[in-house]
């Protein structure tokens, strides 16, 4: 690491995996739009392929743009090591591709993106992994779902579409005493708001689409480890912990220790999977991240206000934004994310589904979009976009009914989003 952790949050987003271009000086990390590198000499390829010294080969692995957005991440959630990838989506499907064996499991909370309720209840099956959805408020039950072929746990910190965190200390004990890493999903907390290495996650995963980036420009993903779990220990996770076939029978865990994940995800996982992100869509989010905890201040203090506003309004049912006194999880955010409950939730509308409809139709600042974490405020009706795949059940659990919409707010004046809001609100429930 370039930055060692006595510097603040603040400084961190900016100066984390950042140093002046050793070729030109270049204050900025620059683009470097290359897809090979060249070898000093035969010598010095034979040990970038042999992972006996750290350089690059090829931008599918590695790119020097891409490495400092990796590096910045780690530094920020505290992990030893990150890999960047193609999306959010990519990077789930990277945390768990070491870990997983055909006819393995994960066990995953019910309260996830819709997107991934999705890639776990469908897509995962066909590489012969499957996925075990409970409620990750009742602790028996995630201890109940752990099976022999389970080989993760996975969640969100504050959970996408809104108004749920997840009690990471207790989840993580309950992985703990299972032997199994923790996958925390940080896209909606980010790093600023919440650390969930700090409360025992194993990995951390981001769609860096979202409030890294920020302004809604590029996709991406990234998976960053802890350091801290013992692959060896229960002899599940051959992959890292055992000669790997797929790189000439080398022994990560062994070999790379702590960076034995992160390595694997780079040698294999992008070398074979090829889910790279690259360098253009990673100066885009390196720019974001500059501002992150300017703009997550903002979002949270816009949220507060709105969230407020909505549940003093008599045209609204109810608002799930856990940063208020009458949210169940209002006790967690001090807990699990001191510094707010992020920007992100739900509001149920008299009305249902028609008001809802409507609702979204004569918005003029807010735009109807299937994204979140934008510096502009997106409102989406779930049930008929992003959630419609999903069983009734499936949407109710995901706090994604028929009547309800959600809110991400963005850095706008406050004002002028409740402004919008009440007169849409009322053409809605004319
Ligand atoms: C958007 C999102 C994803 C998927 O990320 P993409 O970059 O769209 O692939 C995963 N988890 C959460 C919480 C998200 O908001």
């Amino acid at each position: 690491m370039t930055d060692t952790p006595k510097y603040g949050f603040d400084t961190l987003q900016i100066h984390a995996g950042a140093k002046p271009d050793p070729a030109t000086g270049a204050r900025q990390i620059p683009i470097y739009q290359t897809t090979a590198y060249v070898f000093r000499d035969a010598d010095h390829a034979a040990k970038l392929f042999n992972l006996q010294e750290v350089g690059y080969i090829y931008s599918r692995l590695t790119n020097p743009t891409v490495g400092a957005l990796a590096e910045r991440i780690a530094v920020l959630e505290g992990g030893v090591g990150a890999v960047c990838c193609s999306s959010g989506h990519a990077a789930q499907i990277m945390a768990l591709f070491p870990l997983m064996e055909p006819g393995c499991n994960i066990v995953a909370s019910t309260r996830l993106y819709g997107g991934t309720v999705q890639q776990f209840s469908n897509t995962i099956r066909k590489f012969g992994w499957s996925c075990t959805f409970v409620d990750f408020d009742d602790l028996d039950a995630v201890a109940a779902a752990i099976d022999e072929n389970t080989r993760a746990v996975f969640c969100e910190s504050i959970a996408n579409p809104g108004g749920y965190i997840t009690d990471l200390d207790a989840i993580s004990a309950v992985s703990d005493k299972a032997g199994l890493p923790l996958i925390v999903d940080n896209t909606s907390a980010t790093p600023y708001l919440c650390r969930p290495i700090e409360h025992g996650a194993t990995l951390v995963v981001h769609s860096t689409t979202k409030y890294l980036t920020g302004n809604g420009t590029v996709t991406g993903g990234c998976v960053v480890d802890s350091g801290k779990f013992n692959w060896a220990a229960s002899g599940k996770f051959p992959s890292l912990a055992a000669p790997e076939p797929a790189y000439h029978g080398l022994n990560f865990y062994e070999a790379l220790g702590g960076m034995a994940f992160t390595f694997h995800s780079i040698a294999i996982g992008l070398r074979d999977l090829g889910m790279t992100m690259n360098p253009q869509g990673a100066h885009y989010t390196l720019m974001g991240i500059e501002t992150l905890s300017l703009r997550m201040e903002k979002h949270v203090e816009n949220a507060q206000k709105l969230a407020k506003w909505l549940e003093n309004d008599p045209r609204i049912d109810f608002v799930t934004y856990a940063g208020l006194e009458s949210s169940p999880y209002y006790e967690r955010v001090a807990k699990i994310c001191p510094k707010g409950a992020g920007a992100l939730f739900t509001f149920a509308v008299k009305g249902g589904y028609d008001a809802c409809v409507k609702l979204v139709d004569n918005l003029q600042l807010f735009s109807h979009v299937a994204n979140l974490g934008d510096t502009r405020s997106l409102i989406i009706h779930s049930a008929s976009t992003t959630h419609r795949q999903l069983t009734a059940a499936q949407q109710e659990a995901a706090g994604a009914a028929p009547n309800v919409v959600r809110l991400s707010i963005g850095v706008e004046d406050a004002d002028d989003l409740i402004a919008d809001l009440d007169q849409a609100l009322a053409k809605a429930t004319a």
